[in-house]
């Protein structure tokens, strides 16, 4: 028995239009067993997300002040929703009882995990699947932090017993019982965690692209869709901020092992991106590079100090200094008497100074820099693993664009090259090497 998994993003539920595209993708094939929502999000660019009213809601409350008028629009989504599902079904009770919950100090994550708990009894009611209510099967400890594997022995139990759901996304519950929310996006986690406790063939995330491209399409035109992508490669794209999945949406499959396939509910034919483990790859499918992807606002501090190499300790007595100050470094170059580290330039405000004036006080450098206006590239490709002759074809496009290499890395995994290059050069740089690779 094919069992698939399928989460529906918020502009797939956003209206009573596009819920009719998720209800018939789920009822044409019957592998379809639990479906995880996410509360109505935008029906057009300028409109509100109910979970983002929903928080309005909570602000205004908190300061006495009156919420109804917001409220009152979030109850209209929902109205229209079953109206124009021409569903036999009210929601007018539970608006009450989450009205009456707001106006009496509510929690600010129970208040906002109402949206997918609302659009939730309606998909049930709608396919006539068991409403289950994750408050009762997906756990936090008392720190705040997800309960693992408490919540997969819970939920996996009542899940065996009822083999079509609808689990809403984006919430559980803590020890003493109130809601906790994941963070923003975290739909996604729940349908990880469904997929894993029911050891799903597939986990479709359905979303309103169809998957991942090879480039930003706001800087390359037109990329080419990544057909199949490895969970590795992923990481390695969403990192560099390719974002289409929840980062720790990914964690609970991928170490069950179970693909994740990215799916556009507005083009339900197109086969979207396949997200799987390495091991179900075949050695050499003729992919070299996956993707491209970027960020800018980075800074490079740039240490040089002759003989350093032979000085013992003192790499971890620079990092020491970033620790104190809660800054972490995304990469750190170094050659025999020179290290640079990058760092995001946002996490330096305030710090700058102290950073600078620590690492001289514990290395005490010959000459130390901190530039802005830097940017990483990351080149990924499961390809590229001892394969000759990327690199220079990734260099060679580079220079071409006449643009000036300011760092280069390649990671042990050889599953990827970050070059640095200045801010000004980021969108040229990609675009030369997406054409020296998309064919
Ligand atoms: N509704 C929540 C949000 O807007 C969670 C989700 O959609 O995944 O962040």
């Amino acid at each position: 028995m094919t069992v698939k998994v399928l989460k529906f993003g918020g502009t797939s539920l956003a209206d009573a239009e596009q819920m009719k595209k998720a209800i018939n993708i789920i009822k044409a094939d019957p592998a379809c067993h639990y479906v995880i929502p996410s509360a109505p999000g935008k029906r057009f660019s300028a409109d509100e997300k109910v979970t983002d009213m929903l928080y309005l809601c909570y602000e205004t409350a908190k300061k006495g002040e009156d919420f109804s008028e917001i409220f009152e629009k979030i109850k209209n989504r929902y109205r229209d929703i079953i109206k124009g599902l021409a569903l036999d079904y009210s929601l007018e009770d539970e608006f009450d009882g989450i009205a009456f919950a707001i106006s009496h100090h509510a929690g600010r994550d129970y208040v906002a995990s109402r949206g997918e708990y609302l659009n939730g009894l309606i998909m049930a009611k709608c396919l006539g699947f068991t409403f289950i209510n994750p408050e009762k099967c997906i756990f936090f400890n008392e720190n705040g932090t997800f309960a693992a594997e408490e919540t997969n022995e819970v939920l996996s139990k009542m899940l065996k017993e009822n083999t079509f759901a609808v689990i809403p996304g984006f919430y559980g519950s803590m020890p003493n019982g109130t809601i906790k929310t994941f963070t923003r996006g975290g739909s996604d986690i729940t349908g990880a965690i469904v997929a894993r406790a029911v050891n799903a063939d597939v986990y479709e995330n359905w979303t309103d692209v169809s998957g991942f491209l090879m480039a930003d399409p706001r800087i390359v035109p037109n990329p080419r869709p990544i057909n199949l992508i490895t969970y590795r490669e992923l990481r390695e794209l969403s990192y560099m901020g390719a974002t289409v999945l929840h980062d720790e949406s990914i964690f609970p499959v991928r170490f069950a092992g179970i693909p994740i396939n990215i799916r556009n509910t507005n083009i339900p034919e197109a086969k979207g991106t396949m997200i799987v483990p390495s091991s179900m790859i075949k050695e050499d499918d003729g992919t070299i590079i996956t993707g491209v992807a970027g960020k800018k606002g980075m800074s490079v501090i740039s240490l040089e100090k002759d003989m350093m190499n032979a000085e013992l300790g003192f790499g971890r007595r620079v990092l020491s200094v970033l620790e104190e100050l809660g800054l972490s470094f995304e990469h750190l170059p170094s050659g025999v008497d020179t290290m640079s580290i990058v760092v995001s330039t946002a996490s330096l405000e305030g710090k700058r100074e102290k950073l600078l004036d620590g690492i001289c006080r514990v290395v005490k450098p010959d000459s130390i820099a901190l530039d802005d206006g830097f940017a990483l590239i990351a080149v990924v490709g499961r390809g590229m693993v001892a394969e000759k002759g990327t690199a220079q074809r990734i260099f060679g496009a580079v220079a071409g664009a006449n643009v000036n290499i300011r760092m280069i890395d390649q990671g042990s995994s050889e599953l990827d090259i970050i070059i640095g290059v200045a801010e000004e050069d980021y969108e040229k740089t990609i675009c030369a090497i997406y054409n020296a690779f998309a064919d």
